[in-house]
């Protein structure tokens, strides 16, 4: 069953430079009980879209549609969103330190997130919190209830994000790079807590990372966002092994593997995210693609299906079929692309770059 539906989001930023194409018409479904993962790079706009579901961007342009539990959340008050934000939609945000209080211990942080929507008394919320803060495996929950934010590590506050994101067990956690600040097996304990989380109340989450190995354990789909937009949604294993749009294959080839040659070299994607504010025209892929053709530079690809994938599609305008990683699949990529390229894309620096064998995929 679908939990929550966005429909062409469109959020942008008027400033004195310009005005910022932050969301430029994105839309995806999340299935109640089930894991959605956004990559992309800095910039692309996962965290904003998230924000602005929560009526969390105040001053921004919003338009098209975002369906939570049958009901539109872009058009509710403030007032109805706060009754479904932290009860039916929790959402743990990138900086722990800025989302917590610092005036207030986080035990009493934790306990007012339950009171503010239950009406439990003040003894058993903290009660509560102090479960809460053994959940997310903080030591000697009973003392630490007590602390205030700056006495513990960027790692705690982290787990005491996700321990009030979970008090009131939503249906929806929205989770902002929530393993950041957190070494390697803290990182795998808590994300091996939110999935029994999940398991238990049947809660949907959308994990928002840079991380795809975060992705790759835990995501049922996966939708990598560039530049605003999505550029590819597909399966967990079918974004892994049988990817089509460059962006994702570039994303793969820039991350170390475990079974790589020693001393062998990651594969950055060349150049650096686009500004939104002046957003390449086309495919906003085209300056850093090694496979940017002539038709890239003018005109924008739609998300088309690709039909050996299930529910797979991608925006490029590379045909369906090649799929994959591999050298052998990248060789079939370069050769379409240069019979379809031009003076002008013969100048681009993903292009110059692959055409000097500076981005091979690993
Ligand atoms: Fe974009 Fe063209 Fe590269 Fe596809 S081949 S990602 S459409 S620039």
């Amino acid at each position: 069953m679908t939990l929550l539906a966005v429909d062409n989001l469109t959020v942008s930023f008027p400033t004195s430079d310009g005005t910022v194409q932050a969301v430029r018409g994105l839309s995806f479904s999340v299935d109640a009980g089930k894991t959605l993962g956004v990559v992309g790079e800095s910039g692309s706009g996962k965290s904003v879209s998230a924000l602005t579901m929560l009526g969390l961007n105040p001053g921004a342009d919003i338009t098209g549609s975002a369906v939570f539990n049958g009901k539109e959340l872009l058009t509710m008050n403030q007032q109805q969103l706060r009754q479904i934000r932290g009860a039916d939609i929790a959402m743990i945000f990138q900086d722990p330190l800025s989302s917590l209080h610092p005036h207030f211990r986080v035990g009493w942080q934790i306990a007012e997130a339950i009171r503010a929507h239950t009406s439990v008394n003040k003894r058993d919320a903290k009660t509560q919190a102090v479960e809460l803060l053994r959940l997310v495996n903080i030591p000697q929950p009973e003392r630490r209830v007590e602390a205030y934010p700056h006495e513990m590590s960027g790692g705690m506050r982290q787990r005491v994000m996700i321990a009030m994101a979970l008090a009131l067990k939503p249906k929806l956690l929205i989770a902002d790079e929530p393993t950041t600040a957190l070494d390697a097996t803290v990182q795998a304990q808590l994300m091996e807590l939110l999935v029994q989380m999940q398991n238990e109340v049947g809660m949907a989450m959308i994990i928002i990372t840079h991380d795809l190995g975060v992705i790759a354990s835990v995501a049922d789909e996966v939708l990598v966002m560039y530049a605003g937009r999505a550029s590819e949604r597909a399966d967990a294993r079918t974004t892994f092994f049988s990817p089509h749009h460059p962006y994702t294959r570039g994303l793969l080839g820039s991350v170390p593997s475990a079974t790589g040659v020693v001393g062998s070299r990651l594969t950055p994607i060349i150049g650096s995210p686009p500004s939104l504010i002046s957003v390449p025209t086309g495919c906003g892929f085209h300056p850093r693609c090694p496979f940017a053709m002539e038709m890239c530079i003018d005109d924008q690809p739609d998300l088309v299906e690709i039909p050996a994938g299930g529910h797979h599609v991608s925006a490029c305008w590379l045909p369906p079929e090649m799929t994959g990683v591999g050298v052998a699949m990248d060789t079939a990529r370069q050769r379409y692309a240069s019979a379809h390229r031009g003076v002008r894309s013969s100048k681009l620096p993903g292009v110059v770059a692959a055409v000097e064998g500076a981005t091979v995929y690993a």
